[in-house]
């Protein structure tokens, strides 16, 4: 039986064939010192066509990295797309820039530096129009201030993806001390209470090891 890692390698030989633009992104990561935490490339080819299905054209991204994902997700927009990614680390942002100014995409994504909390709070002031699509994959024990902000900007039927929410089966144990599995049990509970967001959870084994992504309707009532 091939393991998780050799059946991400077939997906990607068969579905997504050479990207030279994502390589050098990736390439550019690793130069510049970035972790290689960015989601794997059939998860990245899965959020643009969710994106797609969704037909987003604004989406909001919380973690950013060296722009692995927001390439993605940015391809995903139609014209006059925008996408707003948010980003801690002043150098990783740069570094974001430079991956997306070299895929052709700088002129519609805005890349936004600080606490993503900070940020979303100066969004949600400032009027900021609805998103359609919203990527969460940043610092997990804030998963549900960003599910908070992420529905007062968010529009009604909006979807949202939080990645990392399984966290090789840790998520089960209440008695885990580390704030990522707590913030991702914290995650679990704040939606499981709230009428508003209709989700699941899937499980995902490959290059990244065993974690999962949440997948939720935003001001949707639940299915029957
Ligand atoms: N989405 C990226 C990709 O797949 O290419 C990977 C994102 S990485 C898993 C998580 C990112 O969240 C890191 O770059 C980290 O610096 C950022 N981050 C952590 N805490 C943050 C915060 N409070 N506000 C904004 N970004 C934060």
């Amino acid at each position: 039986m091939a393991s998780g890692e050799a059946i991400d390698v077939y997906i990607e030989a068969k579905l997504l064939g050479p990207d030279p633009v994502l390589a050098a992104a990736l390439a550019a990561n690793q130069a510049a010192g970035l972790p290689a935490i960015d989601v794997s490339p059939a998860q990245g080819k899965m959020l643009n066509l969710l994106a797609r299905i969704a037909g987003a054209k604004r989406i909001l991204e919380i973690g950013t990295l060296g722009g692995y994902s927001t390439i993605w997700l940015a391809r995903a927009l139609p014209e006059g797309g925008r996408l707003v990614t948010l980003e801690l680390d002043a150098h990783y942002a740069e570094v974001a820039r430079a991956n997306l100014a070299a895929a052709g995409l700088a002129d519609r994504v805005d890349p936004h530096v600080g606490p993503a909390v900070d940020t979303l709070d100066a969004l949600i002031a400032a009027g900021e129009a609805p998103f359609d699509f919203v990527f969460v994959d940043a610092d997990k024990p804030s998963n549900v201030a960003y599910l908070s902000a992420a529905l007062r900007l968010a529009r009604p039927g909006a979807t949202l993806v939080f990645d990392n929410v399984v966290r090789e089966g840790a998520v089960t144990d209440g008695a885990n001390p580390d704030p990522r599995v707590q913030g991702t049990r914290a995650l679990f509970d704040a939606i499981a209470a709230e009428p508003r967001v209709d989700a699941t959870a899937i499980q995902t084994v490959g290059a990244k090891g065993w974690d999962g992504f949440l997948l939720a309707i935003a001001g949707a009532p639940a299915a029957a």
